[in-house]
């Protein structure tokens, strides 16, 4: 569906609040700034839990609309993701509209910086796609606001691979509930995006013995990771008619969709990717009426926010992996529940979400 079909007369009626991706948000702000041409989205999706945190992705979005509409979707995501994995964090997200490649520069994260500042600490920002640790860096300068810094400024460094590890804790445990072992060896896994989390991700199955395909826009980076791992490229669409035995969505949201929901071949869904179905109650629900077994994105990539917030709690990396590797119960729960219930997995997930953050909300109100 493009997002010119979804603007229909609702978005002529509500052009703000009426927004497809509008959930009951509590604040977007709109950051612009011609000195430096930074144009940025925050988003506040709920701080009922906490402040809101989550990261900020820059990418070269087709229209302004589009930047919106994942901002909206992404801090939406990011409440749900805190409120299952028990954190005392709200959900948001930002997104800077550009070419990270060509556009970014340390004037602009300052000024982006700035803007993250002025909200007081309602949000507080940290990396997803297009960002760096060197560029928390820079964000640091100017407001306390930001985790995910590096190492040797006082943070805890980049969270990617803390949630590939999580990533594969729920891969285990899905392959668990569907094969009847957590064991990954001789498994046809297709892992699509192979950048910071879809490497680690790459390397840990690949130790474990899996048959490794990878697949990404990137063809350099294809050429190298598939010497290093001696895995086999599949580039573009095709991947979406392979018979495979885990599919896992690293790189951007929607890739489980009306038309590749028709096409895909695969017992286990398992990734990185934020936002992985299109529209989630329906592609959820065909899912589980397919017998794929589904695991929640926003449960299995919480290892990333996990570590992040140890530079608030100031709890250590032993403990952020601890906590990680507890995605592997948590995601053969919703399993069960999910079976118990007869709801998607992504129902099941999002039910327990909720129900944490109304009791919340309830306590603090009375
Ligand atoms: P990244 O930018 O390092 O990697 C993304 C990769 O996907 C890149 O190699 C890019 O070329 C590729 N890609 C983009 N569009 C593609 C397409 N259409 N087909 C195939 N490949 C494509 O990002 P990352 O940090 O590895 O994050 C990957 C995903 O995981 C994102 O959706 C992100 O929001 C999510 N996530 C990341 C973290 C984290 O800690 N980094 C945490 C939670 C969720």
């Amino acid at each position: 569906m493009t997002l010119q079909t979804i603007y229909s007369d609702q978005i002529k009626k509500d052009p703000v609040f009426g927004q497809f991706s509008f959930d009951g948000h509590q604040q977007v702000v709109f950051c612009n700034d011609e000195d430096t041409g930074l144009k940025a989205i925050i988003g506040i999706h709920n701080t009922v839990l906490g402040p809101a945190l989550g990261g900020t992705r820059m990418w070269n979005y087709k229209s302004e609309w589009n930047a919106l509409n994942d901002v909206l979707r992404l801090s939406r995501g990011m409440t749900y993701k805190s409120a299952i994995t028990g954190l005392n964090l709200g959900g948001g997200k930002a997104v800077i509209i550009g070419d990270a490649k060509k556009q970014k520069n340390d004037d602009l994260m300052r000024k982006f910086g700035e803007f993250v500042n002025s909200l007081s600490g309602r949000y507080i920002t940290a990396e997803d796609v297009g960002m760096e640790t060197r560029d928390m860096d820079i964000i640091k300068e100017v407001t306390p606001y930001v985790t995910g810094v590096s190492e040797s400024n006082g943070g805890s460094g980049n969270p990617s691979p803390v949630t590939a590890y999580g990533v594969y804790m729920g891969m285990k445990a899905a392959s668990k509930y569907k094969f009847g072992t957590d064991s990954l060896e001789g498994k046809k896994i297709l892992v699509q995006g192979v950048g910071h989390v879809g490497e680690t991700l790459v390397k840990y199955i690949t130790d474990e013995g899996a048959m490794v395909i990878i697949n990404d826009i990137n063809e350099d980076r294809l050429q190298e990771l598939s010497k290093k791992y001696d895995a086999r490229v599949v580039l573009g669409n095709a991947i979406y008619n392979l018979d495979l035995d885990i599919y896992s969505p690293c790189a951007l949201g929607a890739t489980i969709n009306d038309t590749t929901i028709q096409q895909l071949k695969t017992k286990v869904i398992a990734g990185a990717a934020n936002n992985q179905l299109a529209n989630e109650i329906k592609h959820a629900r065909i899912l589980r009426d397919k017998g794929i077994a589904y695991a929640p994105d926003f449960l299995i990539n919480a290892g990333g926010i996990i570590n992040v917030f140890s530079e608030i709690e100031g709890y250590t990396k032993e403990e952020s992996l601890r906590k990680t590797e507890n995605i592997y119960n948590t995601t053969l729960e919703i399993f069960k529940l999910s079976d118990r219930e007869n709801i998607s997995t992504h129902r099941a997930a999002f039910n327990i979400a909720q129900n944490r953050i109304d009791k919340h909300k309830k306590n603090k109100n009375s």
